[in-house]
């Protein structure tokens, strides 16, 4: 899948409480009104979803100490980089974006009604974790055929790969062929709505662990139980 469009996202009111970083039980019993919010929100924001991924394939030339060289000339280094993607015989990068047309009405319903845009951005942020889910599930069937595992989703900003060390590595690969999607000089990545993230490839790729374990955030998350390890970051 080297650049794809025409995703279908599976996505519902509870995708898009948990967006907005809320628990959905705890706002069903107590606030039906956010609810409410998070259906016409995602009535209205649907149709400005433009899910798209970028992937490309890289051959690992060599592994030393903390850093991965690629074929091709570039490379991947940090110590979460090495602990897990060191049994890869490739290694792929996965650049997903809803675009910018959500972020655009957002920017305009932010001046009105805070509460009504926040709502909009879980939409974005609910729409974004399910194309990656999504991404990295058919990456991993593509990778089956052909007797190959895939490791865990590693994500520049998890432990032992910061985003200043992760977000250069992976756009200096991809250059700006990625969908569209650019980096600044601050490592944030426009579309605001986008994941970038790395997969290695191998016939035994061992025990990665979860996604979680290696979160800066696992110790305050709520939202672990829900979470599918075998897809996303
Ligand atoms: S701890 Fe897991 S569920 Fe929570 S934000 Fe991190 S990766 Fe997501």
């Amino acid at each position: 899948m080297p650049n794809m469009t025409g995703w279908e996202l599976v996505l519902d009111e509870d995708a898009v409480l948990r967006g907005q970083g809320a628990d959905p039980a705890t706002i069903r019993e107590r606030s039906p009104r956010l609810v409410q919010l998070a259906t016409k929100a995602l009535e209205v924001g649907r149709p400005l979803l433009r899910p798209r991924v970028f992937s490309s394939h890289h051959e690992v030339k060599a592994v030393r100490h903390d850093r991965i060289t690629l074929a091709d000339g570039g490379y991947l280094a940090g110590s979460l980089i090495s602990q897990h993607l060191s049994p890869a015989q490739q290694v792929v990068i996965l650049v997903c974006t809803i675009g910018t047309a959500l972020d655009e009405l957002l920017s305009e319903v932010m001046r009105q009604d805070m509460v009504y845009g926040l709502a909009l951005d879980g939409v974005g942020s609910a729409a974004t974790e399910a194309l990656a889910n999504e991404a990295c599930r058919l990456l991993e069937i593509e990778a089956a055929k052909n007797g190959f595992q895939a490791s865990i989703p590693l994500s520049p900003g998890m432990v032992g790969w910061t985003v200043d060390e992760g977000q250069p590595q992976i756009f200096n690969l991809i250059g700006d062929k990625a969908i569209g999607v650019t980096l600044s000089d601050h490592f944030v990545m426009s579309p605001r709505k986008s994941l970038s993230m790395v997969l290695g490839l191998g016939p035994d790729m061992g025990y990665q662990g979860k996604v979680c374990d290696f979160c800066t955030i696992r110790d305050i998350c709520r939202y672990q139980d829900h979470y599918d390890p075998a897809a996303a970051a």
